[in-house]
């Protein structure tokens, strides 16, 4: 079941040519509205192919408004009933609403580092071009830690 949009709480990431929803689908399903022509909300995002919503969350994630929500399958979360993250920069909380009012909140962390501070490289061997044309990972061999009895041998 797809996502849809609270018209009156989008802004259209202010006007941006590229908003935040749009950036993050990985379906490439989320379109700011620029002139209302095609949805009579003007500056507003909609959801342009709702059947082929895949339901990851991203764009309720990272909407900076909260503007997006989801409408599950009844089975799952039934009509009147909600699951709703709010994303921040070290933890995300679900409000999870029940159809009877109820309503419970869940914090977990997302991350044990500051936003944008991991270099995935440190630590590294600078790459050796001639390991190119052979086969392998990056990670193969000195650079992979951990129990090798675990491996799965093929
Ligand atoms: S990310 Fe949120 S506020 Fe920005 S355009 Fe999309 S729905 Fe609107
Ligand atoms: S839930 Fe995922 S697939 Fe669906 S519109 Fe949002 S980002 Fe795209």
């Amino acid at each position: 079941m797809p996502t849809y949009v609270r018209t009156e709480k989008c802004d259209g990431c202010k006007g941006q040519d590229k908003t935040a929803c749009m950036y993050i689908c990985p379906h490439d399903l989320m379109k700011l509205d620029k002139d209302g022509s095609e949805t009579g909300n003007a500056m507003k995002a909609f959801n342009q192919e709702p059947e082929q919503c895949w339901e990851c969350y991203s764009c309720v994630k990272i909407c900076p408004q909260a503007a997006i929500e989801v409408r599950h399958y009844a089975d799952i979360v039934p009509l009147g009933a909600s699951v709703q993250p709010m994303r921040g920069s070290d933890s995300i909380v679900w409000t999870i609403k029940f159809r009877n009012g109820n309503m419970k909140r869940f914090k977990f962390p997302i991350r044990t580092t500051p936003e944008g501070s991991i270099d995935p490289y440190t630590g590294k061997p600078k790459p050796d071009m001639a390991n190119l044309d052979k086969p392998g990972f990056f990670t193969t061999g000195t650079n992979l830690k951990g129990d090798r009895s675990q491996l799965i041998r093929l």
